[in-house]
Order: C-alpha cells, then structure tokens, then sequence
C-alpha cells in the first residue's frame, strides 16, 4: 500500500476500535492497538510510526532483529510485541529486542524467560497463550490448565503475567472464544485480554480485548 493508504487505514481501525469501546464488555479497559509488521518493511512501517502508531507486533525474533532497531533509534517511544511462538534458543534475544512476550506457551519457556529476566535485569509484560479451540496443532495452554499454569508462573518463577491471548480455529465463530478467554483470565486473576486480528478485532473489542493485534486491514495483504 501507498504511504497515505496506510495512514487513512490506520486512522480507520483507530476509529472502529474507538467505537466498539463505547460498546465493550468491559468499559473501564481501553484497548490498545497493535500494528502487526511482520513481512512489512520500513516503507510500510514509517507511516504508521509517523502517525503516532507506537505498539507494533512480529511473529519472528529473527525478522524483528533485522528490522527493529534501526527504527528503534529513531522513535526511542515504540514498543515491540512478540505475538509468534518462542523457541527457547531464542528467549535470550527475545527479550533484549521486545517489550511484550504474548506467546508463553510451556513450563520451559517461563523458566528460561524468568532466567533470562534476572539476568538481562529486564521487566518485560507478560501474557500466556491459550488454545481455546484445543486445537492439536496450536499452541498454547489448554483451558482447563490455565489457572495452574499462571499460579506456577506466579508462585515458582516469580513472573507477573498481566494477560492470555489467544487465536481462534479459523472456521469457528471468535466470540465464543474471546468470551472463553475473558472468563479464563478472571479465574486466573489476570486482567489482560490479548485477542482479535484484522477480521474480529471490532468484535474483540466489545468482548473486552486489552490489546488487538490488526495486520492487513492497516497494511495491506502479505503475499
Ligand atoms: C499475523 C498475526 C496477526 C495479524 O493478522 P491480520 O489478519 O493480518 O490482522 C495477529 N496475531 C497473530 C498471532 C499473527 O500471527
């Protein structure tokens, strides 16, 4: 998409977001948006960050790292969102490159992200994703275990996790389970809801989402 495309479509989400809040679930929690880059360059990432965007999510530590910190240094206010699975060779340079991890997905990620908090002396916001389709393919924590798995993090790592996230199956209807995420996270105790992408983010939003992560419909299709 052209320069000014990019920016009108931001201003568009922007709009739809600030209208479904009036409408939202959970009225005194403002959504945040999240610009997803990934397979996007400068180009396409300069307008936006021009127009005041400042949450921008990948999916991959190693595209992040090529693209990031050159703007970075540029718009020192930007905050980055890791919204793609974690391997644990990468939890390392992860965290130096990210300011939110969406994607704690297992016991071996937590461990080494609170090892790697400590040493890197890093406070990084935390979210854990939910399989909320108990999709065999999918990451993420299965429902029934989200409970255990916070207070794990809580009681033995010492990680404060302050949401869930979730991606809907694809042929599934999303409110069924923004509502399941919502109601997970309040058993759980946390108050962040990380959920809805270009096509649901408006629904996302009335169910409460803390955060919507909208690639597409700001940047145009990936190819
Ligand atoms: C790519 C991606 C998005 C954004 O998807 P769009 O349909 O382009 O808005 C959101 N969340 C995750 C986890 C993604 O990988």
């Amino acid at each position: 998409m052209h320069f000014d495309q990019i920016t009108t479509a931001l201003e568009n989400v922007n709009t739809t977001i600030n209208h479904a809040q009036k409408k939202s679930l959970r009225p005194n929690i403002s959504t945040q948006l999240i610009a997803v880059s990934k397979t996007y360059k400068d180009v396409a990432i300069l307008p936006a960050l021009q127009a005041g965007q400042q949450h921008f999510g990948e999916n991959r530590v190693q595209e992040a790292a090529q693209k990031w910190p050159p703007l970075r240094a540029q718009f020192p206010e930007l905050k980055l969102h890791l919204i793609g699975p974690l391997q644990s060779n990468k939890i390392a340079q992860a965290l130096s490159l990210f300011d939110f991890i969406h994607t704690i997905d297992r016991e071996k990620i937590a461990r080494g992200i609170a090892r790697e908090i400590k040493k890197q002396n890093k406070k990084p916001g935390l979210l854990v994703q939910v399989n909320t389709g108990c999709e065999p393919q999918k990451f993420g924590i299965e429902p029934n275990d989200v409970k255990s798995f916070i207070k794990f993090c809580k009681e033995e790592l010492q990680l404060e996790i302050e949401g869930l996230m979730c991606i809907p199956p694809v042929d599934e209807e999303a409110a069924l389970h923004f509502s399941l995420l919502a109601k997970l996270a309040d058993e759980a105790g946390v108050q962040g809801l990380s959920m809805g992408m270009s096509g649901d983010y408006e629904k996302a939003v009335r169910f409460g989402a803390s955060w919507v992560r909208v690639g597409t419909a700001i940047f145009g299709s990936r190819n």
